[in-house]
């Protein structure tokens, strides 16, 4: 048993800050949590994780990352530059670095497949929870089809562990999602347009999928049990989207010319996921076509946030990261406040609204008896200024259930990667620290319940805030290999 004593605790749920709180950890998940100080009770041999000069949050989420893309550069995305083992190391390293910077759960937009949920859940290495998609679902000439402005195709037979992605037709988009959901998939992803960085000729506003092949693909993934995250920026394809079915809507930078689909979403629940961060990334792109959609989108995409909040929509935070982005994934809250929400909102959009369009509000999300002890221990204020979240010095400490990882500064990436694309402000706020960007956080003090004493405790209720349908529950870790 542990006992983490928190100077502050934001639970997540859009409550208030509470002083002096003790969270009471049994197993990996949350026994108790409680407001009597210091005088917290627990039994003799609980260990006591003293973070009382700090701000204790739930671990925080992202909703659309790539945690195994590296670059855009063809022969990045085509894994041609480096042996597939080498890939792989790196893709391990950039999931120890998010765990470390505080997000304790991703949900993968393509790229990353089965075997790094595994590893993780075998703790080969440390990383964050993992809700997968596996590959990207569109029709000939879409976002998944990996062809090269000559024509050609990857040299690369597929990977079994990442099938073919292009569908066509209703028995097609079937087919394929069946195809994904046996390798793995947790969640279907798919699009319905081009995007900022997709294929001159394929722009954000030009439509992949009809109405009834998206159609077909939501039903056969609700069927399998599996939510459908859907890639649509604007143009007719972002309103297939929501026609069909999807549950949550990826980019949507041209939501708000279309005065029906922001209602649309509201009324259906549908969240919204913009990635304000990789907007950032592509407006400095090399390639000319990107660097002008993204330039062109902007007025529209902060509109369509503001929008959105304003009509009720879920608004939840992902960064779209790969490439850029990592491991400072909390950029993308910055990004949020910019856009009109609160910190409050901001931390809510990547802990319970994150978790809610996961499908995993039972689960993870809050600071509430019951779920898992996913808990981030950060040195600072984040609703006084929620860039405290992208200082590596400042947190101090990162919990996944009964994993505790204390981060080191030492495990972030060169600053080649991680910081040249970054907003001014960001870099701004980042400036300070770069000074001391060597030092070793300090560590946090622990030490065992000296005696037992009777505590008035506050049992967090357990409320249930976002949607109705069924939460899944992270699988328990498989269990020792059985010797063939
Ligand atoms: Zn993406």
């Amino acid at each position: 048993m542990k006992i983490l004593r928190a100077g502050t605790l934001i639970d997540g749920t859009g409550a208030p800050p509470v002083r002096d709180a003790a969270v009471v950890i049994n197993n990996g998940r949350i026994e108790a949590v409680t407001t009597a100080g210091p005088s917290t009770g627990g039994p003799p041999d609980a260990e006591v994780i003293d973070a009382s000069r700090f701000t204790v949050l739930p671990g925080l989420i992202d909703c659309h990352d790539h945690l195994a893309f590296h670059g855009y550069e063809l022969v990045r995305r085509w894994g041609l530059d480096e042996p597939p083992s080498t890939r792989h190391l790196r893709t391990a390293r950039v999931a120890s670095q998010v765990l470390a910077s505080g997000y304790t759960a991703v949900r993968d937009a393509g790229g990353l497949d089965a075997g790094f949920r595994l590893a993780i859940q075998e703790g080969l290495i440390p990383g964050p929870r993992l809700v997968l998609s596996l590959q990207i679902i569109s029709p000939i000439g879409g976002i998944g089809d990996r062809v090269s402005p000559s024509g050609h195709g990857s040299p690369f037979a597929h990977d079994p562990s990442l099938p073919p992605s292009v569908a066509d037709g209703i028995e097609g988009v079937r087919t394929t999602v069946r195809t994904m959901v046996r390798a793995g998939a947790d969640v279907i992803k798919c699009a319905t347009t081009g995007g900022a960085s997709s294929r001159a000729g394929h722009g954000p506003k030009d439509r992949a999928f009809t109405l009834d092949e998206m159609r077909a693909l939501v039903d056969e993934a609700h069927a399998l049990g599996r939510r459908v995250m859907c890639h649509a920026v604007g143009g007719p394809g972002l309103r297939v989207a929501i026609e069909a079915g999807v549950d949550s809507i990826e980019h949507g930078y041209y939501l708000d010319e279309d005065p029906d689909l922001i209602p649309m979403m509201a009324e259906r629940s549908v969240f919204f996921v913009p990635t304000l961060t990789v907007y950032e990334y592509h407006r400095d792109s090399t390639a000319p076509h990107v660097r002008e959609r993204a330039r062109a989108l902007r007025a529209h995409h902060l509109d369509s946030v503001s929008r959105a909040l304003a009509a009720g929509v879920k608004v939840v935070a992902g960064t779209d990261a790969g490439g850029h982005g990592h491991p400072n994934n909390a950029l993308e809250l910055e990004h949020l406040v910019a856009a009109g929400m609160t910190p409050m909102h901001a931390l809510q959009a990547a802990t319970s609204l994150a978790a809610a369009c996961l499908g995993l509000e039972q689960e993870i999300g809050t600071i509430e008896k019951g779920k898992w002890a996913d808990l981030v221990v950060v040195e600072g204020d984040p609703l006084r200024d929620i860039r405290v979240l992208q200082d590596a010095r400042r947190i101090k400490r990162v919990i996944k259930g009964s994993r505790v990882a204390t981060p080191s500064t030492a495990s972030r990436p060169s600053a080649r990667r991680s910081s040249s694309r970054r907003t001014s402000r960001a870099r701004a706020s980042s400036a300070g620290r770069s000074n001391s960007s060597t030092r070793t956080p300090a560590p946090i003090p622990r030490r065992r319940c000296a005696r037992r004493r009777s505590s008035s405790r506050r049992t967090a209720s357990n409320s249930s805030r976002g949607r109705s349908s069924p939460p899944r529950r992270w699988p328990s870790p498989p269990s020792a290999p059985s010797g063939r």
